[in-house]
């Protein structure tokens, strides 16, 4: 029961080849864990990210209807809610009310929303996995935002016993500089900073794999298990495994479309529109990579 909150262990545990998947030793018959891009707009324009709708959003249907629609998947589940910026939906924290009722959440955010205080106050942290905090730490500076609100905001989730993780992204042309802000920022407190790896093209070369051994040694070194652990950039293809998302995992796009991962498009309904029908049965990844390995480490298999 619930072994599914312990996400990070049974991903550290993850060995490839084997004839089981993860997700059997962590779901008990009605848990079950799916991803969920809440909207696509963001107050930030991390040049590494496409979410710049700065536009607000009116969602189509009221937080009831969407609390319930999660239902559909099973009794209890864990639902990853990232975006956009997931605090500026309208009535966030009510939604998180609701979905807290049965469900624990992992949310992705970039901790700049003044109602995170009221989330720290009015949400068990019980409920909550992880708080995945993206540091931008040359945006904040850059836009002169500073980063005053955002250590005043993780001190307030974390004095509130929530599980809070600054996720800092090593650009390949400030390794060096990146790893000295991660060291200052755990000298004021913010003990939990988790290093992450670049996605992208920059001077020609095509990242993560262009870093050399060394860098990924050192970047290596500041990454806390669970979150951007090594082992992500070691497990990236899982093509022609069998992989249970389809079936019993599925990543929800912001207009309700249920898709099969977040690297496979493959399109289930829509949970929102009740129109959502899962696959019965597992099949093959055809997916080259795989840009969440989290979710085929978990659900692949020989
Ligand atoms: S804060 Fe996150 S969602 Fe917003 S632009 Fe930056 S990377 Fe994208
Ligand atoms: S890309 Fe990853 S999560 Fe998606 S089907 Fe392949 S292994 Fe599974």
């Amino acid at each position: 029961m619930l072994e599914f909150i312990k996400i990070q262990n049974y991903l550290s545990e993850y060995q490839p080849n084997k004839n089981t998947p993860q997700a059997q030793k962590m779901f008990d018959k009605g848990e079950f864990m799916v991803s969920w891009f809440i909207n696509d707009n963001c107050n930030f324009s991390c040049n590494y990210c496409g979410h710049y709708n700065r536009k607000p959003v009116s969602p189509k249907y009221d937080i009831q209807h969407i609390a319930q629609s999660f239902d559909v998947f099973g009794d209890c589940g864990h639902i990853i809610i990232t975006g956009g910026e997931p605090f500026l939906y309208p009535g966030f924290i009510d939604l998180c009310k609701l979905l807290t009722e049965k469900h624990y959440l992992s949310i992705n955010t970039n901790l700049s929303q003044a109602s995170i205080k009221d989330f720290a106050e009015q949400i068990s942290h019980e409920r909550i996995i992880m708080i995945n905090a993206g540091v931008h730490y040359d945006y904040r500076i850059d836009n002169k935002i500073g980063m005053d609100n955002f250590i005043k905001l993780y001190k307030i989730l974390s004095n509130k016993n929530f599980n809070v993780v600054g996720s800092y992204v090593i650009h390949p042309a400030k390794i060096l500089q990146g790893i000295k802000n991660i060291q200052f920022l755990k000298q004021l407190g913010l003990t939990n900073i988790s290093a992450k790896t670049y996605y992208g093209t920059y001077d020609g070369k095509n990242y993560p794999s262009a870093y050399t051994q060394m860098e990924i040694d050192l970047i290596s070194s500041y990454m806390l298990q669970g979150l951007d652990m090594p082992e992500y950039l070691k497990y990236t293809c899982f093509k022609n495994k069998f992989c249970l998302t389809g079936k019993d995992f599925f990543s929800i796009e912001h207009t309700g479309e249920v898709l099969r991962c977040n690297t496979d498009k493959q399109s289930y309904g829509n949970l929102f529109e009740k129109t959502f029908i899962p696959s019965k049965t597992a099949e093959k990844c055809t997916q080259s990579t795989c840009i969440c390995p989290y979710q085929g480490m978990v659900y692949s298999y020989k």
